[in-house]
């Protein structure tokens, strides 16, 4: 139903330019329920807004049903029309009740007659809940209310998929819940749904597809399965587990690791991480700096905590070395006997000219 292809955005009207989609590839079918997450300034809003012509695109390609809606001949009021948008902020028409605000689409855009949109706007509010609003104005009802009016006047233009953007982020935690019951209907009854959310449970119950946006291009497209249990890349996996890390490049072993220790004490301190998994970290840095890297070069340390999963996990590169460091068969090398004792996991290969070591903590109490 759409399909995007090289869409990229560049803002030329401050300076610097500034390039927010780099490289935008994706399809959307009919039904299905896409969620868009990623870190903020990522250009999720630009990518919706240039799927339906709020914004330009700098290059690229967008299809609707086949129809190129960049293409100058292109019909941009009636492509317009096949599609709904949410906003954040609800963009309700303030000076017009709950059912004219329902009304003035379908009877100036769509040519239908009175009764009938006010029948139809009805029974839009009755799915949202809110039949009993009608004749209220938009500025009685709650956060929560508003966004549903919202979305019954969206479907009130009778479009073929709805564009969301972050939909519940300005509402009290409170009124959350019946935004996104009325969103799990739709998604239901089978209308298509792009959804920039920062809902992840939301999004992991009713999404078929979940785009992780990144870096100006859709990163990782995949199931909710996958994205949010085993995301297959790195940038995924830091936002999705909510990684916090901390970086030290040790050029040789005259690094003040004192200081180094104090730090690392800290970051984990930072996060009510506990002192018998402080002392546990601290101690497995101190093995692989005394006693198990062999510094033939430099050595990149990177402690990563999850504030998803609680994991304290450590990633080494030891620059121009080519043996295995921690999975070899060295029994006699208590140090090393140590260091697998406090890891649940820990994978240690080869990556150009460097060893590259993946730790993840055994969690103790
Ligand atoms: P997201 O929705 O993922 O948070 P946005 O699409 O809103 O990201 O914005 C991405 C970046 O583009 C932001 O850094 C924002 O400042 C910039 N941006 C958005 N609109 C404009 C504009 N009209 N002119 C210049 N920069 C813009
Ligand atoms: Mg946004």
């Amino acid at each position: 139903m759409i399909s995007v292809k090289n869409l990229s955005k560049t803002f030329r009207d401050k300076l610097p330019e500034f390039t927010v989609l780099r490289d935008v590839n994706c399809e959307i079918s009919k039904g299905e329920v896409i969620s868009i997450i990623g870190p903020s300034g990522t250009g999720k809003s630009t990518f919706l807004r240039c799927i339906n012509r709020l914004e330009t695109p700098t290059s690229g390609q967008i299809f609707i049903d086949g129809e190129d809606i960049l293409s100058p001949k292109a019909d941009l009021p009636r492509l317009r029309r096949k599609m709904g948008m949410v906003f954040q902020s609800f963009n309700l028409f303030n000076h017009l009740s709950i059912m004219q605000n329902l009304c003035v689409g379908p009877v100036k855009l769509l040519g239908m007659n009175r009764t009938d949109a006010e029948q139809q706007g009805l029974r839009l509010l009755q799915m949202v809940g809110l039949a009993n609003k009608a004749d209220s104005m938009p500025d009685v009802l709650s956060g929560g209310q508003k966004q549903r009016v919202a979305i019954a006047r969206c479907l009130a233009m009778k479009p073929e998929i709805i564009l969301f953007d972050e939909p519940t982020s300005a509402l009290d935690p409170t009124m959350v819940h019946e935004v996104l019951t009325v969103m799990k209907r739709l998604a239901d009854d089978g209308m298509t749904m792009a959804i920039v959310t920062h809902e992840m449970d939301f999004a992991r119950q009713v999404s078929s597809r979940v785009f992780f946006m990144y870096d100006g291009i859709v990163y990782e497209d995949n199931t909710p399965d996958v994205i949010f249990e085993h995301p297959t890349r790195p940038a995924t996996q830091r936002f999705i587990n909510r990684l916090r890390n901390l970086d030290f490049n040790i050029e040789s072993k005259d690094y003040d690791f004192l200081s180094m220790e104090g730090q690392i004490r800290a970051f984990l301190a930072n996060y009510q991480v506990g002192m018998p998994r402080i002392i546990q970290t601290l101690r497995l840095v101190q093995l692989l700096t005394d006693r198990l890297l062999p510094f033939t070069g430099p050595v990149d340390l990177t402690i990563d905590y999850s504030e998803r999963n609680k994991n304290i996990y450590m990633q080494v590169v030891q620059h121009n070395y080519s043996e295995p460091i921690l999975n070899r068969d060295d029994s006699a090398n208590a140090a090393l006997a140590e260091f697998h004792s406090c890891c649940e996991k820990i994978t240690d290969e080869q990556q150009d000219d460097a060893r590259l070591l993946r730790i993840k903590t055994n969690v103790v109490s």
